[in-house]
This record gives structure tokens, C-alpha cells and sequence, in this order.
């Protein structure tokens, strides 16, 4: 059956025309239709246009829905998240407040390490219902597909328990989700002096059985300063190539490094963060088709820079905007706040913003040829607002969420 959206007011398609992201300026265009239809087929958009091009009759049967003075969106690709993960840690937001170091507070059970040992006494199932409540928020937010990455395990057990949750949850929640292997996330502290271990299990014990069970399509590492180098990454993310997972990497957070340039050497999908770049590092994501994805949130909750993404745009690159939701510097995985941040912080156009949530966040993972627009051919995934006269209401209107209907494969799956 047809199903027919019709008097949209602002139809914001996001369409690349078949290209697999827009570069530079041309993220202004965001592919506006004033007064426009979509036709849906089954899980699929098969026609756009204009109201004065819609003709009722070709439709007899069709279900329509009337979108009178509202906005339609394509659906939050979020790219990057850490969704899986075993406890909050507001404990640790606190002794931040007051001023806590950060070895005071991954003495009191902070940090990467202590949730890996918090993993060990939480019981898969409750990872498993306290991820999907997660992954029902952001669908309520308009988060239509999710990638989520293991690396709170740092053993072969733990890295499959978090997996074996992400891959459940497609079962339980309409969101496409897409998983990775991030084993190399830090190095635990029975490996501190003992680095090349650690990077042999990942490799030879952590990576074949992921791959095995098929619990992973991309594969990460934190390349950064004080966790993994440039060359255990290049090591790490070679081997996954082996087992055919693509990479996305933790890249230029803390440091400037190499690893962006790693990235684009090594033909990932994405480098990830970006806070502190360099002109050469530019020039080198210039030379590829690495996204770089940038993590707004971050930088709110951490207190950190932004990252430089006019200085991106303007050098003619696309850029990604994703969410980093996790426990210890993002413990949000809201992307219309994240659209809110990177106007306000970043000095995105609402319409760029768009773009780098939907389309880029889709090409980020490498599927931007099946979502991330509102095109003929396209998944039906897209987002209704509540009658709104502008796009930039939406990260105008910080923390009010003004999505009002989330359709995912051509079915209303929210309000
Ligand atoms: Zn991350």
C-alpha cells in the first residue's frame, strides 16, 4: 500500500543528487521543496515533488497524511556511540564540579578502565534493557539508525558480551543499527607494561572471534596520546581488513597526531573528533574520502574546543556531526541538541547542521547510497515536526524536542 505525505510545508530532502556526501558549500543546500508530497511504497520512498505536480487520482488507495505547517526531515543518522555501556557516572560529573583529578576519579571508579570492570558484575540482560531504554530515547529524539561500538570489555568475554547486547537490541527497536569492534578503547592496567599482549589478543584472540560470530561490520581504535599509537592503530585496523571490517577511527581529541593522516592512508570510513587539526591534516583529508565526524557534545561536557568544522567546510570538505553518546563524555545521545551545539559552538547553518546529522552521518558508515534522504529509492526514514515555520527553530529551540512523528521502513514507529 501507498502511503502519501502530503502539504508539507518545508520538505528538507537532503538530496546528494547520487553523490555519497556534499562537500563545502555545498552543505547549504539542503535540498528545500516548499509545498511538497512523498509517495511511499512499502519500506520505500518512490516519488518527491511539488503539491502543484500531485495528482490524487494516481493514488485511489493510498493512506495520506496531512502535513499541514510542519517540516519533514530525514532521520537522525547517528554514526558514532559508545550506546552499550554498563552504569552511568553521574558520581564522577560531581567530583569534576569539584574540582576531582583525574586519577582521584578513576580511583573512586571513573574513567574507561573502571567501566570495563564495571561490565564484569553487570548481567547481560541488564545491559541489554537498560541499552534499549537508550536506544527508545533517542529514537523519541529522532534517531532513525545507530552505530554502536563495544571497547568497555577490554577481554575477548567483555568485548563479546557488549557486541552480543548491540546486535540483540536490532531485534527489540525499529532503529537500524550498525555495530564495531573497538577493542583497542585503552589499555588495561594488567597490560601497562605489557603493550604488545594487549595488541595481540585484540588481533589474534578478541578480533577472530568478533569477526566469527559476525558481531561486527567496522572496526575502531582510540588512536591518541597515552592509548593507542599510530602504529598499533595502522596494526589493529590492517588486521580487521583481514576479516573484511571496515574502519572508523578515535582520532585528534586530546592531540595533535597522525591520526587523521593514518585515517585517509588507510582509506577508513571516517576519523573521528578532530578537536585539535592541523592545516597539513586538512590537506591530507582533502586528498581522500575519510568523513571527518565531528562530536560537539564532547566538547560541551568535557569543556574541551570545538572542533574547527567552518574551517572544514571552507576548505571544501564535508563534515559529520555525531553524538558520542556514552558515559563518560557525552552522556547524551541527542542529536537535535547536537545540531543546537555545532550552530552555536560551531557556527554551522541550521541547514549544514542538517546535512552533517543525516546524510553524512549515513556516508560515515557507508550507507548513504540506502539512508540519510528523503529520495526515490531511499529507505523511508524520515522525521515529522510539530508544525514549525523554520528548519532553524529546531537547534534554536535547545532541549525541546520538537519532532512530533518518527517513521522508520515506511511505518510510524513514534507518537
Ligand atoms: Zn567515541
Amino acid at each position: 500500500m501507498n502511503i502519501v505525505l502530503k502539504n508539507i510545508a518545508k520538505l528538507y530532502t537532503v538530496s546528494s543528487n547520487g553523490k555519497p556526501s556534499l562537500k563545502g558549500v555545498e552543505m547549504q543546500e539542503a535540498g528545500l521543496v516548499d509545498n511538497a508530497f512523498v509517495i511511499i511504497s512499502d519500506e520505500k520512498i518512490t516519488k518527491v515533488g511539488k503539491m502543484s505536480d500531485y495528482t490524487e487520482a494516481a493514488y485511489p488507495e493510498a493512506k495520506t497524511i496531512d502535513c499541514s505547517g510542519k517540516i519533514v526531515i530525514p532521520g537522525f543518522v547517528d554514526s558514532h556511540t559508545h550506546l552499550v555501556f554498563p552504569k552511568t557516572r553521574e558520581d564522577e560529573f560531581v567530583y569534576k564540579i569539584k574540582g576531582m583529578s583525574y586519577e582521584e576519579i578513576a580511583r573512586r571508579g571513573g574513567g574507561i578502565l573502571n567501566s570495563a570492570k564495571t561490565l564484569q558484575s553487570v548481567s547481560e540482560e541488564q545491559l541489554f534493557v537498560e541499552s534499549l531504554d537508550r536506544c527508545k530515547e533517542i529514537l523519541s529524539k529522532g534517531t532513525t539508525t545507530v552505530e554502536i561500538k563495544s571497547g568497555y570489555g577490554l577481554s575477548l568475554e567483555g568485548e563479546l558480551k557488549l557486541l552480543r547486547v548491540a546486535n540483540r537490541l536490532k531485534q527489540y527497536t525499529p532503529q537500524t543499527i550498525k555495530t564495531t569492534f573497538l577493542g583497542a578503547h585503552a589499555l588495561p592496567t594488567a597490560y601497562k607494561n605489557n603493550r604488545e599482549s594487549y595488541i595481540q589478543l585484540v588481533c589474534e584472540e578478541m578480533l577472530p572471534a568478533v569477526a566469527e560470530a559476525g558481531l561486527a561490520e567496522f572496526i575502531d581504535v582510540f588512536c591518541e596520546t597515552g592509548f593507542f599509537t599510530e602504529s598499533e592503530a595502522e596494526k589493529i585496523i590492517l588486521k580487521g581488513y583481514d576479516y573484511g571490517l571496515k574502519a572508523k577511527i578515535h582520532v585528534n581529541q586530546l592531540d595533535y597526531s597522525g591520526g587523521a593522516k593514518l585515517g585517509v592512508k588507510l582509506n577508513a570510513l571516517s576519523v573521528d573528533h578532530l578537536e585539535r587539526i592541523s592545516d597539513e591534516d586538512i590537506a591530507t583529508l582533502q586528498s581522500g574520502n575519510t568523513m571527518p565526524v565531528l562530536l560537539p557534545s564532547c566538547s560541551f561536557y568535557l569543556r574541551e574546543p570545538y572542533a574547527p568544522a567552518r574551517k572544514l567546510i571552507e576548505a571544501g570538505l564535508p563534515i559529520c556531526l555525531a553524538s558520542d553518546f556514552n558515559p563518560g563524555s557525552s552522556p547524551s545521545g541527542d542529536m537535535q541538541f547536537v545540531m543546537s551545539l555545532a550552530c552555536i559552538w560551531m557556527r554551522l547553518l541550521p541547514e549544514e547542521a542538517l546535512v552533517a546529522t543525516t546524510l553524512h552521518g549515513a556516508n560515515a558508515l557507508g550507507i548513504s547510497n540506502q539512508l540519510g534522504s528523503i529520495e526515490a529509492g531511499k529507505q523511508a526514514d524520515f522525521l515529522i515536526t510539530k508544525p514549525l515555520e523554520n528548519l532553524s527553530k529546531i537547534p534554536y529551540s535547545f532541549t525541546e524536542n520538537l519532532i512530533e512523528q518518527v517513521w522508520i521502513k515506511g511505518k510510524q514507529v513514534w507518537k
